[in-house]
């Protein structure tokens, strides 16, 4: 698999423990909505730690974005990210998985697993057709939501939350 060495344009919190992570695309890359690939840091002692991560952004976005749970117990790929800064590399493998749109539905996700839906929804949303698509989302709190304001925007009342630590 071909590897592609990529910098980091942006690291943002999108919540508390998750990461949003833009950076450069490589030229002609291409991935579907829902397809993952393999990362890894492109620094001493991490480059062969490889860690399978969903596209967030759209296949015409000049950028890939990511979104990354971060699990600072594990001491691994998602807690280094965590130390990581525009300017600074990650390797980025080809695409692949078989997860993609298949016609409308209901769509069931719990915390980061919620990610190849991110794309698929912003991918339904820019064609003008997200129709009847709902989104059933469990999380622990309502902190822990992750892009709770763009789901609410493209799917109105099809955004389904379910706590399971906390009273709404
Ligand atoms: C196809 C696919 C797509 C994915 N897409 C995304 C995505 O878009 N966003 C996202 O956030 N996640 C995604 N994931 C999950 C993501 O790959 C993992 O969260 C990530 O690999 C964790 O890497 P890590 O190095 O931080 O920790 P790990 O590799 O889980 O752990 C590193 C080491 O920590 C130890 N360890 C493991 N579990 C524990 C524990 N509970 N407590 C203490 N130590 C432990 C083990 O020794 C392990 O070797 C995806 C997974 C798959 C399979």
């Amino acid at each position: 698999m071909e590897q592609h060495a990529v910098k980091i344009k942006l690291v943002e919190n999108a919540t508390h423990d998750v990461l949003r992570i833009v950076l450069e695309k490589p030229g002609k890359y291409i991935f579907t909505p829902g397809q993952a690939t393999e990362i890894s840091i492109n620094k001493d002692g991490w480059i062969k730690e490889k860690r399978p991560f969903t596209f967030t952004s759209l296949p015409d976005n000049a950028d890939l974005e990511f979104t990354i749970k971060t699990y600072p117990s594990h001491q691994g790929v998602t807690n280094e990210l965590l130390k990581l800064k525009p300017g600074d590399e990650l390797l980025v493998g080809d695409s692949w998985g078989t997860i993609g749109y298949k016609g409308v539905g209901t769509f069931i996700a719990g915390g980061a697993g919620v990610t190849p839906f991110i794309s698929i929804f912003r991918y339904l949303h820019s064609k003008n057709e997200i129709g009847d698509n709902k989104l059933i989302f469990a999380n622990k709190t309502k902190a822990d939501i992750i892009n709770k304001d763009e789901f609410e925007k493209i799917l109105g009342k099809n955004f389904i939350n379910i706590l399971s630590d906390e009273k709404t």
